[in-house]
């Protein structure tokens, strides 16, 4: 049923005119996320500026039973910000202020509209580091990072958004502000209530601040590129870094299709006569770079990689990272469609998995392109399709089953970064088992007892 007009007038009343979109090209905008092939037009879209406005607004959700999707930037792979029909579409990115830099505590305390990338500024400009760095962090909001635990590429060292999470505030679907966490290193009172907001793709609360832990930035970096006839070999090389007891800060590989998309793309120089390539990063003190990297190189070149280059400055490790970055925009150009998954398995199986694909890609007759987090097991296999032929698409439908079900087989999971949103979530019973299906699903009716927020999400 469409929003009343009644409803409009007393949105328009909590937040002003302007923070109310209703007309159609304005609803159009909103009817999609980074996710290919979803659209759902909203009801209306709002921007809150104040936490106060969050609870006016849900509160009248509650009431009226109006289901509510928050959105950050819009950038989720998982459908999670797709709008219900007729919802509201919660909009934080004008809820933007940096509003504490705390360097004796090592903390800084943000909205949820502030971009990943703004909080990396914040904390370089004092001399610290904020390392979750999602390819997207340019546009994505830290709100909608907690509420993905999103990873990114410096995930194998840094760990993820969930590791740098001290506090939340969050407004409840009834309209009552929480906050959970605080700036003390170590608090065991009560359930970490923090942690279960994290991740929880908006379906339990609206998040309205964050207190994000920050770390000394490391004194030294040493960027570097293998590149391999075999992917396989790139596989081992990864797990033999691992077994050497080093942990590099990125170890991220490309495919043959996706370097020849990125080289495209970004024009940055990467070898086109290769099956694999590692972008592998080390980062800490001068000394442990200079050992770890050359222990790096010798573990790459035992393993038959064709070349190592070694990044001579900065410049070109920047250019070398940003080329991964752009990986996921560099295959999007070059089909109608992209579906970018996350399967993730243990790292011991990960060469396993990549045959997998590979074979799965070959079975359906399907264009892919593979790429990512190598030293997570985080892999993104990226279908290069079109959503209007309706018989490639059963067969793209087909593909992912299998591949999750094998990496479900291999002991990993239907996501590692991108969360379950609506893209994920047929798959989430046969991952989770019933009894953490039930468990989630009471938790979500304890805290949202009518369903208003984000519905049809990770479960229904
Ligand atoms: C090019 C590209 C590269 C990417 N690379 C990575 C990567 O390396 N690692 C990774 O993990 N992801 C990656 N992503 C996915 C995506 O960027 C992340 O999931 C990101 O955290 C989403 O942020 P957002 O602000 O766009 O949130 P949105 O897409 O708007 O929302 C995502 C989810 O969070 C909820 N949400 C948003 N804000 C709030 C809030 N304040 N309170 C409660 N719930 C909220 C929404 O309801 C939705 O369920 C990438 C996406 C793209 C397009």
């Amino acid at each position: 049923m469409a929003l009343s007009s009644d409803t409009l007038e007393k949105l328009r009343g909590f937040l002003g005119a302007a923070n109310v979109l209703t007309s159609k090209e304005d609803l159009i905008a909103y009817s999609f996320d980074g996710t290919a092939a979803l659209t759902q037009m909203p009801g209306c879209v709002v921007f809150a500026t104040t936490s106060r406005q969050v609870g006016d607004v849900l509160r009248l959700a509650n009431e009226q039973r109006i289901p509510v999707v928050t959105r950050g930037s819009g950038t989720g792979l998982s459908g999670g910000s797709l709008p219900s029909p007729d919802c509201i579409v919660l909009c934080t990115v004008r809820m933007n202020r940096i509003l504490e830099v705390d360097r004796a505590n090592l903390t800084v305390l943000v909205e949820p509209g502030v971009t990943t990338l703004q909080v990396a500024d914040a904390a370089t400009a004092v001399g610290l580091f904020y390392p979750p760095d999602p390819g997207s962090m340019k546009i994505s909001t830290i709100g909608g990072n907690v509420a993905e635990n999103s990873g990114g590429l410096r995930g194998l060292k840094y760990g993820i958004t969930r590791n740098y999470v001290m506090g939340l505030e969050v407004v409840l679907p009834d309209g009552e502000v929480l906050w959970t966490g605080n700036k003390c290193v170590k608090d065991v009172a009560g359930y970490s209530l923090r942690d279960l907001f994290i991740g929880s793709e908006g379906t339990l609360g609206v998040i309205t601040q964050v207190l994000l832990k920050l770390i000394p930035k490391p004194a030294a970096k040493k960027t570097m590129v293998a590149t391999y006839s075999a992917m396989d070999a790139a596989a081992q090389t990864v797990s033999d870094i691992i077994a050497a007891q080093i942990i590099p800060c990125t170890l991220e590989f490309l495919d043959r299709t996706t370097i020849h998309c990125v080289e495209d793309y970004a024009k940055v120089g990467l070898p086109l006569d290769c099956e694999a390539l590692l972008l592998m990063e080390t980062d800490g003190h001068p000394a442990a770079v200079e050992d770890e990297a050359a222990k790096m190189v010798e573990l790459a070149k035992k393993n038959g990689a064709m070349e190592v280059r070694i990044a001579k400055d900065d410049d070109e490790a920047t250019k070398l990272a940003a080329a991964r970055r752009s990986a996921f925009s560099a295959l999007a150009r070059v089909a109608p469609t992209t579906i970018l998954e996350d399967a993730t398995v243990p790292r011991s199986e990960l060469a396993r998995m990549i045959r997998f694909v590979e074979a799965v890609a070959k079975k359906h007759r399907l264009r892919i392109g593979t790429f990512g987090h190598m030293g997570d097991g985080n892999l993104h296999p990226t279908f290069l399709t079109d959503e209007r032929n309706h018989e490639e698409m059963k067969r793209v439908h087909e593909a992912f089953k299998e591949i999750f079900d094998e990496a479900i087989r291999l002991g990993g999971t239907i996501t590692g970064e991108h969360g379950v949103g609506v893209a994920k979530k047929d798959f989430l019973p046969k991952f989770a088992g019933a009894a953490q299906m039930r468990v989630m699903r009471e938790l979500r009716r304890a805290l949202d007892p009518r369903g208003i927020l984000n519905p049809g999400k990770m479960f229904d």
